[in-house]
């Protein structure tokens, strides 16, 4: 199995000021890719800790890639490190300050400055990664370290130039590397259940399979993923697995409620609302940061008072007086209300005390109640939460549209209240 590492060079990404979505690009591409990396290292724009991080790397990384600090400015040194580390000569290619003049006529209607022309270096036998999006080419060649060949890519650092370079050039030139060493995984949601509830149920079930065990835990469940080296090994202990779990097994490969919800309302041809209290349009966030949700989800009402409730969902103001806001009633119609005003086949409504203020001894801090309307059912859950505001507000969210879900899935006829 070919180990790969990641070195992400950026000092803004050890101050937490840019988050590294390079990495979680990277990581996600290669583990779909079966070719999971093995090590990845932040590292600020330092000479020294560069040259640090590249000697962690091939301790035991038969590949390196390394992103960012390929521009022009002084802090930007990874050529200059990579170079003297592997004791590569750092020439002018003649083809490149062709390439970067053209880059500044075209974009800035002037001479290239002399700055400019560090970008048109290379060290002495790499290949160049073309670059359509910025003036930095990325670079890829083999080299000998500790008596081993590795081989080494460096690529800018703006995530919309490394994504599409890491697309085209650098993961089909890994994948080719070894074709028949690969790492499958598939994961699914145990929807609704804990970490040590799902590994309780999976592990004796995946025991005789050749195949690793690891979970996430999320607002909505537990991811369960399993990996191996032979695919149908892992495809049938997936299968043994969310035998185990039961019916809170979403199916193999998807691994959130969302998706799951989104792809069985659009085979329904149906529709979906929101009716939110405590979550303050969470559900609605969530379910918009999906490209293309518009075809299933109408939109929704943020209702935080009872006058709101009444004014835009139609709950009863008597309703509100007698049960209070935070109940299964008021779930029930901020659910039923959204359906009917807003004309969907679909609705989760969420009412709840989500803290650390506001709880009493009969409804305390946690007290969450979520609501779902499905073709004219409807059911109601009522959440004992834990945690901080945001930790009960996520959660509540998740349950809302695992409600659904479920609602969604249970046989016609049966109604839960
Ligand atoms: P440039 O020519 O723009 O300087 P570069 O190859 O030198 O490119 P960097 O200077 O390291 O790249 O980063 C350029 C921009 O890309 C910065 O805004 C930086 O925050 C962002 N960036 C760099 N690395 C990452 C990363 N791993 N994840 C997300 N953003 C990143
Ligand atoms: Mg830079």
């Amino acid at each position: 199995m070919i180990k790969i590492a990641m070195i992400c060079t950026g000092t803004e990404l050890l101050k937490g000021s840019t988050v590294n979505t390079n990495l979680a690009f990277l990581g996600g591409e290669l583990t779909a890719a079966g070719l999971p990396p093995v090590l990845e290292i932040a590292v600020g724009d330092d000479c020294g800790e560069l040259s640090g991080a590249l000697a962690s790397a091939l301790r035991s990384a038969d590949a390196v890639v390394v992103s960012g600090g390929l521009g022009p400015t002084v802090d930007d040194i990874t050529l200059d490190v990579a170079a003297r580390f592997f004791g590569l000569e750092l020439v002018e290619s003649p083809e490149l300050s062709l390439r970067l003049e053209e880059w500044w006529r075209r974009g800035h209607r002037g001479r290239c400055p002399r700055m400019q022309y560090r970008q048109a270096r290379c060290p002495a036998g790499a290949r160049i990664i073309p670059n359509p999006e910025g003036s930095a080419v990325g670079y890829d060649f083999e080299t000998v370290y500790g008596g081993r060949s590795r081989r080494i890519f460096l690529l800018p650092g703006p995530p919309r130039e490394f994504e599409p370079m890491a697309r085209d050039y650098l993961l089909p030139c890994l994948a080719g590397l070894n074709p028949e060493d690969r790492i499958f995984t598939t994961g699914f949601l145990a929807a609704g259940i804990g970490e040590s509830a799902a590994s309780a149920a999976v592990e004796p079930a995946v025991r005789e399979f050749a195949v690793t065990v690891a979970y996430t835990a999320k607002p909505e469940g537990a991811v369960v993923y399993l990996s191996g080296s032979d695919a149908a090994t892992v495809t049938a202990a997936v299968a043994a697995a969310r035998r185990a779990v039961g019916e809170a097994a979403l199916p193999a490969g998807v691994t959130g409620v969302i998706p799951e919800l989104i792809a069985r309302l659009r085979t329904e041809g149906a529709t979906l609302s929101t009716a939110e209290s405590c979550t303050g349009g969470l559900i609605a966030a969530a379910l918009t940061d999906r490209p293309g949700v518009s075809e299933v989800y109408l939109g929704g009402a943020v209702t935080y008072s009872n006058a709101l409730k009444t004014a835009l969902l139609g709950v009863a103001p008597e309703l509100l007086r007698e049960f209070g806001a935070v109940s299964s009633e008021t779930a029930a119609a901020m659910a039923a209300g959204a359906a009917s005003r807003f004309g969907s086949t679909a609705a989760v409504a969420v009412t709840g005390i989500a803290g650390p203020g506001g709880g009493s001894a009969a409804k305390p801090v946690g007290l969450v109640y979520v609501a779902a309307v499905w073709r004219g059912r409807s059911s109601v859950r009522e959440l004992r939460l834990r945690g901080s505001r945001r930790a009960i507000r996520e959660r509540a969210r998740a349950q809302a549209l695992l409600l659904l879900l479920e609602l969604m899935n249970a046989p016609a006829g049966v109604d839960e209240v």
